[in-house]
């Protein structure tokens, strides 16, 4: 689908069917002014810019983002199962970031919040008066050992979470399938881009595997390093079932530390949490949490493994983070999780990946927060109070095979927030009308609506 026809069917038929929660009607143009700042021109840096000079009658705006690429990250899942071509995901940055914004291709490696000041790679100094951060989350491949980005593939251990590594899966997959062997699928401990795209990819090569016939010969194990699979109570429960009808092992409370790609071999450390009472030199007990760590090492032929993730060390040497809670010690943005707005500056607003807020990491997610952000932040900008709230809405779209979705849309309570229109189905089970909408409308719903400011 081109842009012209999206346009044409596209928002169109999103905002008749509601899909697009954030749809983008006609909104009054405001006057305030001040030089606004952008950090990372991903998914909800690049929304958000063409938002904002869609409302400000004398925008100033400078982006920095040293990116040639913007990518549609979930299709990443699509390219490794074999179903998108690298090519269809991708377009360059120059095209996707709005005239008028003033694009500074380089990385920010300091930010001083208290100066309102940004230093990037390349020596440049920027002041701001408003900050938007956006500069989504870091990948720490060398928080397991034995591979890095560069060696993806090696001893067939791949990511998906990775451009080349989505691509070099697909064709390790198909060889899975074919010569038969055990597939070994990870995530991780940290909180991570999109928690469905691990499991995804398992049960797209298990069905796979049952389409060419060669389901008897693949042995396939999902190990979670969460207590469970997944946690939101409407969705959990067919996602176990359909584990289990298939026949794909399942064990939760499982981290990778790393792997031996020459032996393939990967090494785990399961986990468990158990409660003692402590007594101390005067006789006072109290109740303690210790973690009891037994190592594991697994045989694969193919592994699917996720690094942890946190966010970008400048925002963390910035003062940014999270000081206390569960989100500090991955160094999330400290940000009210209603408004989106930094609790420390409140010149700054803060949404998609870095954003230190208890909801999944998908682009899904940034389409809501985007109007409520963008509203915040032209509040903020009046002299008024940020007063649109986010209520955490995610949406996961699980893949369960070639041909379903199960559609998990969610707040921040856990409770199903479900937008998709056509409520007469069961959306706790898997849809194929929801696979329909994950594969042709969802990527040009993000490049051609939310990056142009549409949704
Ligand atoms: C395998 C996979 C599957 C996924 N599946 C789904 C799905 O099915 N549904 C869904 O909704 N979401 C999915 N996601 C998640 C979704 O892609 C992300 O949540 C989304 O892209 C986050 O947007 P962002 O703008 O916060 O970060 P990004 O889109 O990652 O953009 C961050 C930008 O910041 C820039 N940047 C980084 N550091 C700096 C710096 N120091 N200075 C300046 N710029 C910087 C980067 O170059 C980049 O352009 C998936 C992601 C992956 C990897």
């Amino acid at each position: 689908m081109n842009r012209r026809t999206f346009l044409k069917a596209g928002v169109g038929t999103a905002a008749v069917l509601g899909i697009g929660g954030g749809v983008m009607h006609h909104l009054n143009m405001v006057d305030a002014k001040g030089r606004i700042l952008i950090i990372g021109g991903g998914a909800a840096g690049c929304s958000f810019a063409a938002r904002l000079m869609r409302r400000l009658s004398n925008p100033d705006i400078t982006l920095i983002d040293p990116a040639d690429r913007q990518y549609y990250q979930p299709g990443f899942t699509f390219i490794a199962a074999g179903i998108f071509k690298p090519d269809e995901v991708w377009k360059p940055m120059s095209k996707c970031i709005p005239s008028g914004v003033k694009w500074i291709k380089d990385s920010v490696i300091e930010l001083d919040p208290v100066k309102q000041t940004a230093r990037t790679a390349g020596g440049q100094m920027v002041e701001y008066d408003f900050l938007v951060l956006t500069p989504g989350l870091q990948i720490n491949w060398d928080k397991v050992e034995g591979i890095s980005r560069e060696t993806l593939g090696q001893g067939n251990a791949h990511c998906i979470y990775d451009f080349m590594g989505a691509q070099r899966i697909w064709p390790a997959i198909q060889e899975l399938v074919a010569k038969g062997g055990r597939g070994v699928f990870t995530d991780t401990y940290t909180k991570h881009k999109c928690g469905g795209a691990p499991k995804k990819i398992c049960m797209l090569t298990e069905h796979l595997a049952r389409k060419e016939g060669k389901r008897d010969g693949v042995q396939l194990d999902y190990f979670c390093s969460e207590k469970a699979l997944y946690d939101v109570p409407l969705y959990t429960p067919r996602l176990l079932q359909i584990y289990e009808e298939r026949n794909i092992g399942l064990e939760v409370r499982h981290r990778v530390k790393g792997i031996d790609t020459l032996a393939k071999k990967v090494y785990l450390e399961h986990y468990e949490k158990v409660k003692e009472t402590q007594t101390d030199a005067q006789g006072n007990e109290t109740e303690v949490e210790r973690e009891i760590v037994t190592p594991r090492v697994e045989d694969y032929d193919l592994l699917s493994f996720v690094p942890p993730q946190s966010a970008p060390d400048f925002v963390r040497n910035a003062g940014l983070s999270w000081t206390e809670g569960k989100l500090a010690k991955d160094g999330w943005a400290m940000v009210d999780k209603k408004t989106l707005v930094h609790l420390a500056y409140p010149n700054i607003v803060c949404l998609g990946d870095v954003a230190g807020i208890p909801t999944s990491k998908t682009s899904s997610a940034i389409r809501i927060q985007l109007p409520i952000a963008v509203d915040n932040l032209l509040s903020i900008m009046q002299g008024k109070e940020p007063t649109k709230e986010y209520n955490g809405y995610a949406c996961c779209p699980i893949v369960t095979d070639y041909g379903h979705v199960l559609l998990c849309e969610f707040d921040y309570d856990k409770n199903p927030d479900i937008t998709f229109p056509f409520t007469l189905q069961d959306m706790s089970k898997e849809q194929a009308s929801a696979w329909m909408l994950k594969k042709h409308f969802l990527k040009p719903m993000f490049f051609y609506g939310m990056l142009n400011g549409l949704m």
